[in-house]
């Protein structure tokens, strides 16, 4: 292995043939370079030690070596052995041996004579040091690759979702065209042709009507879906949790006043996302909560914030009919629904646009829940980076929703989440 290699540059007497032999009878894979220009060159190429005489290093020579060593990888750190006159050193030898002090790197001086025992403990110590640098290298260089390899599937990914959203967006505004049409052809031909039909072809007509509702509302839901990371619908990066509550509230009127829902909140922070889509965030999660509501009482929603570094954790707890906790992450999906048949009006795209929008932010969403007892559904989204970001206060006063007047008092904590 180059990596096991050493290069000896003695140009003078036996020292470079009798040095390879001792190295040899060790087992040590040895170079003897004859030109010190070749030394300098094989360096470039993996090398695990120096080992040169002293003699061979003039001026130039050592500062040729010290730009030579410059050059390696930060995680390279090149032994040299020096072979020095020792005590009979002349002038020349001392200058040398100052210049060499200057290489930046770990130089060893070995006196002559030379014992057997001190080279090859010497050398050793050098190989076992450069093998630890090659090791780091491997590392360095897996590490290297994992993170180009997460770089270019993040990439994969998020091209793979922009054309997710694109088909679905096409796809969702292609399908209006027709579906418009089947819907005006039955509206006129129920018109003019409705009162000579009996019963059963009346039905039929319903069924039409029915299936071509559903299927706007869904595509609607689609392409609402496929808007979510459409960049110009995210101007304002501020939004008041309390105003995006209470917006979604309003909308969801009808059907808080039909159930006699109670929403309670504590005074929530402002946060950095877009208020129109931290409105229909809260309004799908609130909405839910009414939607799937217990037929033991009437729905109670609870939402309370705690703050998770920079991001402000939402949590959203109801007290309806809940469902199996193993489902907690397939409700997520686009158009997934746990209860396919019930009287519980939806297209299963909520939560799956929730999560979109969640993720946008760089948050996350995720549910508790158990049947018959409720649920809780928590969201991260981030907090406002100036001083402006308000802490909640302590002692959280509530409001009642329906009411609209506040009461002193403080609300249950939510289920704390991971
Ligand atoms: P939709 O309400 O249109 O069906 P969502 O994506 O909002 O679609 O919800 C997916 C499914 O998750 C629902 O069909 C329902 O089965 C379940 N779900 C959502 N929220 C709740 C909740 N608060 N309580 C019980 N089940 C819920």
């Amino acid at each position: 292995m180059s990596s096991e290699r050493i290069l000896i540059h003695a140009p003078f007497g036996r020292d470079g043939s009798l040095l390879s032999q001792v190295l040899l009878k060790e087992h040590l894979t040895v170079e003897v370079c004859s030109r010190f220009e070749d030394m300098c060159e094989t360096v470039a190429h993996g090398v695990g030690a120096l080992l040169v005489g002293d003699e061979a290093l003039g001026s130039p020579q050592v500062v040729r070596l010290g730009e030579q060593l410059q050059k390696q990888p930060a995680w390279s750190d090149l032994s040299v052995i020096v072979m020095t006159s020792g005590g009979k050193a002349d002038t020349a030898s001392q200058r040398r041996l100052k210049l060499l002090e200057e290489l930046q790197g770990p130089v060893t001086l070995l006196e002559r004579p030379l014992r057997t025992a001190t080279l090859l403990s010497a050398v050793h110590s050098a190989l076992r040091s450069r093998r630890r640098q090659y090791q780091l290298r491997d590392l360095l260089q897996r590490e290297q690759e994992s993170a180009k390899a997460l770089k270019a599937a993040n990439k994969a990914l998020q091209r793979s979702n922009d054309s997710l959203a694109e088909f679905a967006y096409a796809a969702g505004h292609d399908l209006q065209e027709p579906l418009r049409t089947l819907t005006a052809y039955t509206q006129l031909l129920n018109r003019r042709f409705g009162g000579q039909i009996d019963s059963t072809a009346a039905e039929y007509f319903r069924f039409i009507s029915e299936g071509s509702s559903r299927m706007k509302k869904l595509i609607d839901d689609l392409l609402e879906y496929a808007r979510v990371t459409d960049k110009s619908t995210h101007v304002q990066q501020q939004a008041d949790c309390n105003s995006a509550i209470e917006s979604a509230r309003d909308n969801l009127a009808a059907s808080v006043s039909e159930a006699g829902a109670t929403i309670d909140w504590e005074s929530l922070p402002p946060i950095a996302v877009d208020l129109t889509q931290l409105t229909q965030l809260f309004q799908n999660v609130i909405g839910n909560a009414i939607k799937y509501r217990s037929p033991e009482g009437a729905p109670r929603v609870q939402i309370t914030a705690v703050r998770r570094g920079d991001y402000w954790q939402f949590n959203v707890s109801d007290n309806g009919i809940g469902f199996e906790q193993q489902y907690a992450e397939q409700i997520f999906g686009v158009f997934k629904r746990l209860q396919q048949r019930t009287s519980a009006s939806g297209t299963g795209i909520g939560l799956a646009l929730c999560r979109r929008i969640v993720e946008h932010y760089g948050g996350r969403i995720w549910a508790v829940s158990q049947p018959g007892v409720g649920s809780t559904f928590s969201f991260l989204l981030p907090g406002l980076k100036s001083s402006t970001n308000q802490e909640i206060e302590q002692g959280a006063r509530t409001r009642n929703a329906d009411e609209g007047e506040l009461r002193s008092d403080a609300l249950q904590p939510g289920v704390v989440l991971q």
